[in-house]
């Protein structure tokens, strides 16, 4: 694996040759900015807090990361939200019309959407009845235009981990990159793949600050990869991707680890509780199990459910045209009386 996976042979020939945009800020780094005057970029020299653009690496923020997840920060890409990071990674390395990528359904509907906007085939192998990748099924639709497969663990909306065997298959015997979507990590038992960034060349991993972190407002989505990777990204990355107001909101949030240790507790917490009184729900038929902040359960009439929760002021999310998610419905852990008022109306629709 380690002697024949090649970064070259994935990246698109067009962004091989091109050369980046090079920002007035990419070109100014290398002295101590304290006493210097900008002229450089067409701003508005009056200060704002936000009247400079912002830096285009983000290297507090990646430093603090770096430190937390034990990586290198040139291992590190930001973006605005995932789904920036995941349509650079189509437009990095899926030629369109000619490059395919695997997803696994049920799950994630940005993998699709972006497979469309960049038009690249999206090959669609379905879970098993347990949720797990099909792992000899997955290898026989991998051709020589396969770039990427992605794999969201633990998977929205079904709310489970794929298992670290079919995880390590596929990193071993596939020859493209191989993106594991962290998106709920932090509510998992599981340790978080980064650990094993070093071990496979083709291992990319996305999170975000979206969900555990409670930042879903500001957009910063994270990609973790080899340096190899990472570099590929950057060129193609818009210069300013993240903004200002953003990276100081990432970087304040990130400062308290305590704090968000104790968020995701409670919501587990919370999760598990609610998984209980779930049980006594007449109308449920199967509650399925969960490592995410979110529960996917299995009802008689998810369409009549649904709209008998709207009714009483609840929104949750209606999975039943999902493939094997017939009359399924995706309930997000809430706050405790949140979550309460939950219960009292799925038992008043009883
Ligand atoms: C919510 C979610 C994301 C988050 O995307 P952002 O753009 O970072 O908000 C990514 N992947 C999955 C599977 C998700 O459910």
């Amino acid at each position: 694996m380690e002697n024949n996976f090649d970064i070259n042979n994935l990246v698109r020939e067009n962004v091989k040759e091109m050369k980046p945009y090079s920002s007035a800020r990419d070109e100014f780094e290398d002295f101590d900015t304290a006493d210097m005057i900008f002229l450089d970029a067409n701003e508005n020299p009056f200060e704002n807090g936000v009247n400079r653009y912002p830096d285009p690496q983000q290297i507090s923020v990646k430093e603090v990361l770096a430190k937390q997840r034990n990586v290198k920060t040139n291992q590190i890409l930001l973006g605005n939200g995932s789904d920036e990071v995941l349509d650079l990674l189509f437009r990095a390395f899926c030629e369109p019309k000619t490059d395919n990528v695997i997803t696994l359904p049920p799950t994630y509907g940005m993998y699709g959407v972006l497979a469309n906007i960049n038009a690249v085939e999206n090959k669609e192998i379905l879970l098993s009845e347990d949720f797990q990748p099909q792992i000899e099924k997955i290898m026989e639709a991998v051709d020589k235009n396969t770039k990427i497969i992605f794999l969201c663990s633990p998977n929205n909306p079904t709310g489970n981990s794929f298992s670290d065997e079919s995880v390590a298959y596929l990193l071993q015997n596939f020859k493209g990159l191989v993106v594991i979507d962290e998106a709920y990590i932090d509510f998992s038992k599981k340790d978080s793949w980064i650990n094993e960034l070093d071990e496979y060349p083709n291992l990319v991993i996305t999170q975000t600050l979206s969900k555990a972190y409670g930042l879903a407002g500001i957009r910063l989505g994270i990609c973790y990869a080899s340096a190899e990777v990472i570099s590929v990204l950057n060129k193609i990355k818009p210069p300013y991707n993240v903004n200002e107001l953003t990276q100081k909101r990432a970087l304040e949030r990130l400062d308290n680890p305590e704090k968000i240790k104790s968020e995701i507790d409670s919501i587990i917490e919370q999760r598990d509780e609610l998984l209980k009184v779930l049980l006594d729900v007449k109308f449920i038929e199967k509650i399925y199990p969960t490592e995410a902040n979110f529960i996917l359960v299995k009802v008689d009439d998810a369409n009549k459910i649904y709209d008998e929760l709207i009714a009483k002021g609840i929104v949750i999310r209606n999975r039943t045209t999902q493939p094997l998610c017939d009359n399924c419905l995706r309930l997000t852990v809430g706050t405790e009386q949140e979550n309460m008022k939950l219960i009292v109306a799925l038992k008043e629709i009883n």
